[in-house]
């Protein structure tokens, strides 16, 4: 076994029933998201107060004891980031530092261990390295990696587990909502929220998903994608994107971090592309009135949820309990297009990476 420390190495052992390079090809013919994984998985576990055994292996089901204390507390935290595959051939991944710092703070809420940042970054690397030939090269399409770390401990007394494991795995991804950009209609889910003060609403939980699930069929039911959740009247995120507000004279808007929204890579990442685009940039308390009004007056001329998986999605129209707010004057606006194109651009290598956002995995 080997104890994580400098100079870790990551154990491999190869599938002997790897996908067919002729299987392969036909799922990423038409990956969607989410439905398919790679032929393997990293794995690091965490026991006596340390991260032992790092390894890529065979992805599969992983056996569990029916007391096994995420079953029966939710002790688990999640993140999620892509790999590109740029005209070279070469893979690169996005801003993955603040992922692996995110999911520090993630188990900090939620009393796991902290993963250090280089791991979890070799991690990724690890993973892509062997199924490289996973990562597609259409446009928009992407290979989504999603590291996870949850409570193994079999025991149902309730204190943090003294077991853990951290895993990667890795979906080919197309394009989220499918295809071009459309506007997506909203609805205002005025019963449920989905985060609290003091709660885990800036951590990526599990949790919060799930506490999310109830509204976003109730958003179904009204014939809408997605659910935007409010904090007393402010505006917070959509059930796993962040929201932006474009104005008529050059303001970008986005809701303050309150403790309860999620801070998202790709919110911090328009605020910066916003910045160099000259835009009088602001995270402040939006109010839901000022959504309506502004839509209304024709202050607000562009709306938009970003998040990984989705990149950046117009919001058409909102549609609430007592009534519609319609859809702002440009639905797919140049403010959103824009900076959508600027980040894919330099996700996918074809946009200069001013920031130094990329990080080579492969
Ligand atoms: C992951 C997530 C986001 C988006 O974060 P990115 O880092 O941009 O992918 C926004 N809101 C919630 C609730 C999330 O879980």
């Amino acid at each position: 076994m080997t104890t994580v420390a400098d100079g870790l190495t990551f154990a491999r052992t190869l599938s002997e029933n790897p996908r067919s390079a002729a299987e392969r090809a036909e799922i990423l013919q038409n990956p969607g998201f989410g439905d398919w994984f790679t032929d393997h998985t990293a794995v690091i576990d965490y026991h006596d107060g340390a991260w032992h055994d790092a390894r890529i292996e065979p992805y599969g089901p992983i056996p569990m004891d029916p007391a096994c204390a995420v079953l029966h507390y939710a002790q688990e935290i999640f993140e999620g980031l892509k790999a590109y595959r740029h005209a070279d051939g070469s893979i690169w991944t996005f801003r993955p530092e603040k992922n692996a710092a995110r999911m520090k703070r993630s188990a900090h809420r939620l009393a796991l261990p902290q993963l250090p940042e280089e791991l979890f970054v070799e991690s990724l690397r690890q993973l892509v390295d062997v199924d490289r030939a996973w990562v597609p090269d259409g446009q928009g399409e992407s290979l989504y990696l999603r590291p996870f770390m949850f409570a193994t401990e079999n025991f149902l007394g309730v204190r943090p587990s003294r077991e853990v494991t951290y895993r990667v795995i890795a979906s080919p991804a197309g394009n989220y909502f499918g295809g071009e950009v459309a506007p997506v209609s909203i609805w205002l889910s005025e019963q449920y929220a989905r985060a609290g003060r003091g709660g885990t609403g800036a951590a990526k939980c599990g949790g919060n998903y799930a506490a999310s699930l109830l509204p976003q069929l109730e958003a179904e039911a009204h014939g809408c994608k997605q659910v935007l959740f409010l904090d007393d009247g402010a505006v917070e995120e959509l059930g796993g994107m962040n929201v932006f507000f474009v104005y008529a004279d050059g303001r970008l808007v986005t809701p303050a971090l309150s403790g309860s929204i999620l801070e998202g890579v790709t919110r911090d990442s328009v605020l910066q592309l916003g910045r160099d685009r000259g835009l009088d940039v602001q995270e402040r308390q939006v109010m839901i009135d000022e959504w309506r009004d502004g839509v209304e007056s024709g202050q607000i001329t562009e709306v938009f949820a970003c998040g990984t998986a989705a990149v950046i999605t117009p919001i058409g129209e909102l549609k609430t309990e007592r009534g519609t707010v319609s859809s702002p004057a440009s639905e797919t606006g140049g403010v959103t297009m824009g900076i959508r194109g600027q980040l894919l651009g330099i996700q996918t290598g074809t946009a200069e990476d001013t920031h130094g956002w990329l990080t080579r995995l492969v």
